[in-house]
């Protein structure tokens, strides 16, 4: 080991180049860094000749300058010298420096190797060279077929392996087609279609985009099962390149080798690069050709087309003002259509001198505002005269100030017309001697004429309209007709005139058409455009007599309704007539008996029938009140009233009827709104709600009473069947039997029941139905056989407070009249006369009869102190009792009245919406109560 090397050693070892010492004349290795043994290769060099360590060099020239460089001590230096090393992955290339040794005295003793390896910077060149090469070839080739070819040839020559090709795929079948490969001497091509399949199952990854590189088919496990048959077509190594689109596999990039092949990564670099440049360049030549197909798909039609095209492109002066154009491109039919022959690329100056300034404003302000338009025009220069329907617009893609022109030669079609249009002249010329008759008709008529525009305004009107409508002429045509339509009928009128300005077509409605004297008129219209598109003629018939004969026929309907109605009424009425058969019988029974008894002096049994005849009587007084309320016939004595105290106060009572097997529950809303009912009413409609809940609950069960504010809009108004608003609702809802979709139906009807005789009367719904109807409300069931029921009480809500109800319905004893005060009683009916006054004197009141209006009237106009008038509504004569009470009143204002009534008498007492002090009582009633009652009211509680 000598000095030069001892200090210097570890310098070398981790030098990027390779350095070696060798000593003596055989060249024994001394020394090698660490390049130097990546150059190399795994071998023993220390103490061993450069003969024994590279047995492979023999013959390249290497020794023989090892022995000049140490015979001759000339340094010797070479670049990029190739070198054949025992190694894998082929010749490689090397700089290097042998330099001599020498000792202190001056002698040889020795020769230093450095040097680099270059190979892969040569191979990377190389690789350059040869893409630069490929994409050359690219561009130079003449249609894309010979593509693929050209990459084959590049990299079959560049990796000097047996085949290369480049093919598509069909992928389902896994089918590769090659048009034409580069195959070395003695290997047979892979033109024609193969089946990939039959060679392994590499196909999967290529499938999934996967570069597919094998160094030996035997042993690769996509491919050791199918070697044989790859290895007969020469491809014992080989490497696939695929080619997806949208994720489909298109085609591949094929190197195959006869031979197993180590392949280096800048080889598969370089296949890799010439795939893809493959592809690209194809995909490229694939849009040029779908681009040339659509440009002349698009060139034959623009010269196929007969209508003239032409794309000009516009000057403007420094006023933005268009004053010239070039046509640029220009159709046959262009040519044909303006007679201007090689006009494309010419000034219209020069082309067609003198043309007219329009069409310069016209393209200029397309070009300006991008807006396309439409129109006809008389092209005097440029066409010769002729008619033009031209038809200017800009596209974005043509450029500035450039305007695409469609246009067409409409000549004969303006010729047609002119011809009619004298044609029509002759003919009215011809038919001039009948306008006299017309004028007749005109002026006659008892229909209305009219010419009329389209903008609202009448430019002339027949005498018929001042003869229907009263306006006279001058008013007609100096105001909008609109201003003559009933506000609703405006827009309808309005929609149809427009509708026929848009068809063409004559219409006819009807409308309501002001009087001069502020009345109404419907009219029958016809109207009928005339050609121009802005005129119309409008003939109009007065429909008054039609719609009067309209409004018989609606009473003849209602007469109709009402005989149905009186069917209905008939079936009740039999069934009422045995009820009340069997009620009087048990009256007069009774009476008989109390008769026999008096005659016989047996008083003290009389008790006994009074008290059956009287029970009678009551069962017939709530058998017709149920009636009345089912004909919404009762009269109601309604007020604002708060239901969720009404049913706190129903509830002893409710509990006592439905018995102790039966749970009642109250869910009332907080804040309930108030309604406006007859509390009296609703307290029995829920009275029988409950008992229909008891009766469906025969072994027990739970009841519950609900209250809550509902709010029913458009659409859940439209589900209940009733108008929207806001109501509160009241529900019964039990835990019995259920109602099936039949009974639900049936229901309502009066007497309908199925219950056995003697239980149901089939009038308890019918009554809560007609009530609630009556009331502005409505009643629906809810219920499903065999899952309980719940019907619920709609009432409309009321916008205002509850008063206190006067009527104190708990009160005892009525007491006695304080100071004699004087009644008058009115009524026709002697019977219940009496028996009222009666009662009343009974209680010390001092009582005035009258049986009809007249007579109580002269009562009530003399100075008599009167402190209630008591008076039956349905009076014989001309005044009825809510008549006699409004008279009663105009003189004695603060008289109070109460009506005695027994129905149908709703309409004459305002629906129950009655005066302050006035009150309604009705028949037949006890005579308790309307004792109590006249007391209340003159006692001044009520
Ligand atoms: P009635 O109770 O006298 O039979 P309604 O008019 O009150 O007459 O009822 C008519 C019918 O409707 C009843 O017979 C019964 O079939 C049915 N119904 C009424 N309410 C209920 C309920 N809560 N559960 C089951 N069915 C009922
Ligand atoms: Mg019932």
């Amino acid at each position: 080991m000598n000095n030069f090397i001892s200090g210097g050693q570890a310098v070398f070892d981790f030098m990027p180049g390779f350095v070696a010492i060798l000593d003596g004349p055989s060249h024994t290795f001394t020394y090698v860094n660490e390049a130097y043994r990546d150059v190399a290769g795994r071998r023993d060099f220390i103490g061993r000749t450069v003969q024994e360590v590279f047995p492979e060099l023999e013959g390249q020239g290497f020794f023989g300058l090892l022995d000049e460089v140490y015979r001759t001590g000339t340094p010797y230096a070479a670049r990029s010298t190739p070198i054949e090393l025992d190694r894998d992955d082929g010749s490689r290339f090397i700089d290097f420096l042998y330099n001599p040794i020498r000792n202190d005295a001056g002698n040889i003793t020795g020769i230093f190797v450095g040097g680099y390896d270059t190979t892969d910077a040569r191979r990377a060149e190389e690789r350059w060279r040869i893409l630069a090469n490929f994409s050359e070839r690219l561009r130079l080739a003449e249609s894309a077929d010979d593509l693929p070819y050209e990459a084959a040839e590049v990299l079959g020559k560049a990796l000097n392996v047996s085949r290369v090709g480049y093919g598509t795929i069909d992928d389902p079948a896994a089918t590769l087609f090659v048009d034409k490969d580069f195959a070395q001497q003695g290997i047979v091509s892979l033109a024609g279609a193969t089946p990939l399949l039959n060679y392994g199952s590499f196909i999967e990854s290529l499938r999934r985009g996967e570069f597919v590189a094998i160094e030996d088919v035997r042993l690769d496990p996509r491919t050791s099962m199918a070697a044989e048959a790859l290895e007969s077509k020469s491809a014992r190594s080989f490497v696939n390149v695929p080619v997806l689109e949208r994720g489909k596999l298109v085609a591949v990039l094929f190197v195959n080798d006869a031979d197993v092949r180590h392949w280096r990564a800048d080889e598969l670099e370089l296949i890799k690069e010439v795939a893809e440049r493959t592809r690209t360049a194809l995909e490229r030549e694939r849009d040029i050709k779908a681009r040339q197909l659509t440009e002349s798909r698009y060139r034959t039609l623009f010269d196929a087309i007969d209508v003239g095209f032409c794309i000009i492109e516009l000057k403007f002066d420094a006023d933005n003002r268009a004053i010239d154009y070039r046509l640029e491109e220009i159709n046959p039919a262009f040519a044909r259509q303006t007679a201007l022959e090689d006009a494309a690329g010419k000034w219209v100056s020069e082309a067609a001198p003198g043309l007219e300034r329009h069409w310069f404003d016209l393209y200029g302000s397309v070009a300006q505002t991008g807006e396309a338009i439409r129109f006809e025009n008389f092209a005097g220069v440029l066409g010769d005269g002729r008619w033009y329907e031209v038809h200017a617009f800009s596209a974005g893609n043509l450029g500035a100030n450039r305007v695409a022109v469609l246009f067409n030669d409409i000549t004969a079609r303006k010729v047609a017309e002119e011809q009619l249009r004298e044609l029509n002249a002759t003919l009215e010329a011809s038919v001039i001697e009948r306008t006299a008759e017309r004028n007749q008709v005109w002026t006659l008529s008892q229909d209305m004429f009219a010419r009329a525009n389209l903008q609202g305004t009448m430019s002339a009107v027949s005498p018929g309209w001042t003869r229907v409508l009263g306006w006279q002429e001058a008013e007609l045509l100096s105001r909008p007709y609109a201003t003559f339509m009933h506000k609703e009928d405006m827009e309808p009128t309005l929609t149809a005139l427009a509708t026929m300005g848009e068809t063409g077509q004559a219409t006819r409605f009807q409308n309501r058409i002001s009087t001069s004297d502020g009345e109404w008129k419907w009219i029958e219209w016809t109207v009928v455009p005339e050609a121009d598109g802005q005129n119309f003629i409008a003939v109009g018939r007065d429909l008054s007599d039609v719609k009067a004969r309209e409004g018989e026929l609606a009473v003849a309907q209602e007469a109709l309704r009402q005989s149905q109605k009186m069917e209905a009424v008939g079936q009740l009425t039999g069934g009422l007539a045995h009820d009340f058969n069997n009620i009087v019988a048990g009256i007069s029974g009774s009476l008989e008996m109390m008769s026999t008894r008096l005659a016989q002096g047996r008083v003290s049994d009389i008790d006994r029938y009074l008290t059956g005849a009287a029970g009678a009587a009551k069962r017939a007084a709530g058998l017709t009140q149920r009636l009345l309320a089912f004909s919404r016939r009762q009269t109601l004595e309604p007020k604002p009233t708060n239901v969720n105290s009404l049913v706190n106060g129903m509830l002893d009572l409710i509990n006592r009827s439905v018995g102790p097997e039966i749970h009642v529950d109250t869910a009332s809303a907080a804040a309930l709104w108030t309604t406006f009912v007859d509390a009296g009413q609703l307290e029995s409609a829920l009275l029988n709600l409950c008992i229909n809940a008891r009766d469906a609950m025969p072994d027990g069960g739970k009841l519950t009473i609900e209250t809550s504010n509902t709010w029913m809009d458009e659409r859940t108004a439209v589900q209940h069947a009733m108008a929207p608003g806001q109501y509160i609702s009241l529900s019964v809802s039990d835990t019995g039997i259920g109602m099936s979709a039949e009974v639900i139906e049936r229901a309502f009807d009066p007497f309908f029941t199925t219950k056995p005789i003697g239980q149901g009367t089939g009038l308890g719904l019918s009554m809560v139905y007609g009530f609630a109807g009556q009331s502005g409300g409505a009643v629906r069931i809810y219920s499903e056989l065999g899952s309980g029921t719940t019907v619920c009480i709609y009432l409309p809500r009321h916008e205002g407070d509850v008063v206190a109800d006067g009527v104190d319905t708990t009160a005892g004893e009525a007491s006695r009249a304080e100071s004699g005060e004087t009644v008058l009683l009115v009524d026709d009916e002697p019977l219940v006369r009496m028996i009222a006054g009666e009662a009343l004197e009974e209680l010390g009141y001092h009582v005035i009869e009258a049986g009809e209006g007249a007579t109580a009237l002269k009562v009530l106009n003399s100075d008599q102190s009167i402190d209630l008038l008591v008076t039956d509504v349905g009076l014989p004569g001309r005044i009825n009792g809510r008549q006699l009470a409004d008279a009663a009143r105009v003189a004695r204002r603060e008289l109070k009245v109460l009506f005695i009534t027994g129905y149908a008498e709703n309409a004459v007492l305002n629906h129950g919406h009655l005066d302050p002090g006035m009150h309604v009582l009705t028949k037949p009633f006890q005579m308790e109560v309307f004792a109590r009652r006249v007391k209340q009211l003159i006692s001044g509680k009520s």
